[in-house]
């Protein structure tokens, strides 16, 4: 995924959750990033907040928001049904980046932040220059499509992909073809007897996980 599709589906959003680490527990706050370019993607805070102070210790934040109604429904059957849409979220490394640099970039999409760094004397600028993350765009109930899940790793930077959780070992699979059947997000792949998992497809819910009789399917560890 490119830089612009990340940052707009995150803008698309607007305000998510930012999470730190303050000390031994994580803590989080609702933002937005407010631009991106080549280097990464951008946010805001103030130097007097305790995200100012957890950013500047840690370099580092994690990012998660949600583009869907989140409202719920019971069916007839007593089922949970979700309306579709997708969540979106990264995990990096940050620097503070200074106004002088924000202005030298003389790029538009700046003039909101060059703006409120003058309105808010101590607003400061943060970049996402490296990190990794995931689109999770899910349809529960198939009504768009006929599996329930795409989910896209991207990354930003030099930073490696994330890696699938659930990994199925051809060498102690026998073929008995339990985890295809048990697999509701249509994510197992049967080539004649030889059954994969697809990445992108899976929700790693741990039923395939849980049905195999020979523990070929495995958790990375
Ligand atoms: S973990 Fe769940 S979604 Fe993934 S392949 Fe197994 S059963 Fe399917
Ligand atoms: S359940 Fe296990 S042994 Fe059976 S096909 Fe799937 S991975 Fe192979």
């Amino acid at each position: 995924m490119k830089i612009k599709e990340i940052y707009k589906m995150f803008d698309t959003i607007g305000c998510c959750t930012f999470a730190t680490i303050d000390g031994d527990y994580p803590e989080t706050r609702i933002a937005h990033f407010i631009a991106y370019d080549t280097d990464g993607l951008y946010f805001m805070t103030m130097t007097t907040k305790p995200f100012y102070k957890q950013l500047k210790e840690t370099e580092k934040v994690s990012v998660c928001g949600l583009s869907a109604s989140s409202n719920t429904n019971i069916d007839e059957h007593g089922n949970l049904l979700f309306e579709a849409g997708y969540s979106i979220r990264i995990s990096g490394d940050v620097k503070e980046v200074s106004m002088n640099r924000i202005k030298e970039k003389n790029n538009p999409i700046f003039d909101y932040c060059i703006k409120d760094n003058h309105k808010y004397p101590a607003m400061v600028t943060f970049c996402i220059f490296n990190g990794r993350g995931e689109v999770f765009d899910y349809d529960f109930e198939k009504k768009f499509r006929d599996h329930k899940l795409e989910r896209v790793r991207f990354t930003l930077g030099e930073a490696e992909p994330k890696k699938p959780n659930l990994i199925l070992q051809k060498q102690e699979c026998i073929g008995c073809g339990k985890c295809f059947s048990a697999c509701s997000f249509n994510a197992i792949q049967k080539d004649e007897n030889s059954y994969t998992i697809d990445s992108t497809r899976c929700d790693e819910c741990g039923d395939c996980y849980l049905k195999c009789p020979t523990g070929a399917i495995k958790i990375r560890k």
